[in-house]
């Protein structure tokens, strides 16, 4: 039956899910050892990479805008003859007998020895009155892909954390006034980008104060903000809110594996692989202490190597 299914034109060697930085990375080093190599991919390669503008603590790299390290990550992972399919999936089943993965799209499936699964996160809502009626007339997750409409306008960012610094520093060089706005009186994001964003002449910090309704009529006005130190809520006028408050990994589709933890994140023990034989995890949708570039290629690289080895003991 073995040779039956190796002659089958269908059988992967191994699917990788999600072309963001760490599943290139997989593609790159599966193929690379000879692996029979898909790479799926439900939008446009490069996951996070896309909405970042400028990415400088990636080593090799100098300064290099997200968009172009995207564009190379996936030119380098194609380059030893993987597969690369448009697919959104929607399953994976195992077949306990024979060790098989059937990866499940919306319109075809596959079946593998070994399953990649670098998925990615999206951005979590707050879930306040307005953010969605306003979506895209002003409330945004992606200064990169919105920014630009916001000239000499004047902004609120919501969030504390790398992205909501990061992201709001880059809306500066189109606004006029970027404010953030913070739940705490401490940010966490990370101290460089903290020093640069409270030096920069066009930002400001509302501290201690959650957004609890974002106004407008054609378009954002105003965001209801209520201030829970001194117990006050107030308006502050604004053109756009951008709302950058964590991420949910994209791992809903992966339930009935019960390879999630209690916040939706996989897993994995140090060889990335997942509570279930054969099936991995890489990148930011897997339960691990730091979320950048270097972290998801690294735990690509040691997936698509171990995928190898994998597949050497087990078929
Ligand atoms: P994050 O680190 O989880 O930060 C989320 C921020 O939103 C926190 O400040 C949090 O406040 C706030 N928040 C969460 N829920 C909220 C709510 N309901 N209302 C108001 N505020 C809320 O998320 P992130 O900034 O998107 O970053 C995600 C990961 O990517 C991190 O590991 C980050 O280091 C990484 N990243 C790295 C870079 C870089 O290295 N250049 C750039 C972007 C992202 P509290 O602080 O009070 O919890």
């Amino acid at each position: 039956m073995e040779q039956d299914l190796e002659e089958s034109n269908n059988l992967y060697d191994v699917i990788i899910i999600g072309a963001g930085a760490s599943g290139l990375t997989s593609t790159l080093y599966a193929s690379r050892a000879g692996l029979r190599t898909l790479l799926l991919e439900r939008g446009v390669a490069g996951g996070q990479l896309l909405n970042t503008d400028i990415v400088e603590n990636y080593t090799g790299t100098g300064t290099i805008k997200g968009v172009d390290l995207a564009d190379k990550m996936r030119e380098d992972a194609l380059r030893f003859g993987a597969d690369n399919k448009f697919g959104n999936v929607t399953s994976i089943t195992v077949n306990d007998e024979t060790n098989l993965k059937t990866v499940h799209t919306s319109h075809e499936s596959f079946t593998t020895k070994t399953v990649i699964i670098g998925t990615g996160t999206t951005n979590k809502k707050l879930g306040i009155d307005g953010e969605q009626e306003f979506l895209g007339r002003g409330v945004s997750y992606c200064a990169v892909c919105d920014g630009a409409f916001f000239k000499n306008k004047n902004l609120v960012v919501i969030g504390g954390g790398d992205s909501a610094v990061e992201e709001g520093l880059y809306l500066t060089q189109f606004a006029d006034k970027v404010t953030l706005i913070h739940r705490r009186d401490e940010l966490r994001a990370q101290r460089i980008l903290q020093d640069r964003f409270l030096a920069h002449p066009k930002t400001d910090v509302v501290w201690d104060s959650n957004v609890v309704t974002v106004n407008g009529d054609t378009g954002v006005r105003n965001v209801t903000v209520y201030n829970n130190k001194e117990d006050k809520t107030s308006e502050l006028e604004t053109d756009g809110a951008f709302i950058y408050v964590g991420l949910i990994p994209n791992t809903e589709i992966f339930k009935d594996l019960h390879i999630l933890n209690e916040e939706g994140f996989i897993p994995t023990d140090h060889l990335m692989q997942t509570k279930v034989s054969g099936i991995y995890a890489t990148g930011d949708v897997r339960d691990t202490p730091l979320r950048q570039i270097s972290t998801a290629v690294a735990d690509g690289a040691i997936a698509g190597n171990e995928v190898y080895k994998y597949i050497q003991e087990n078929f």
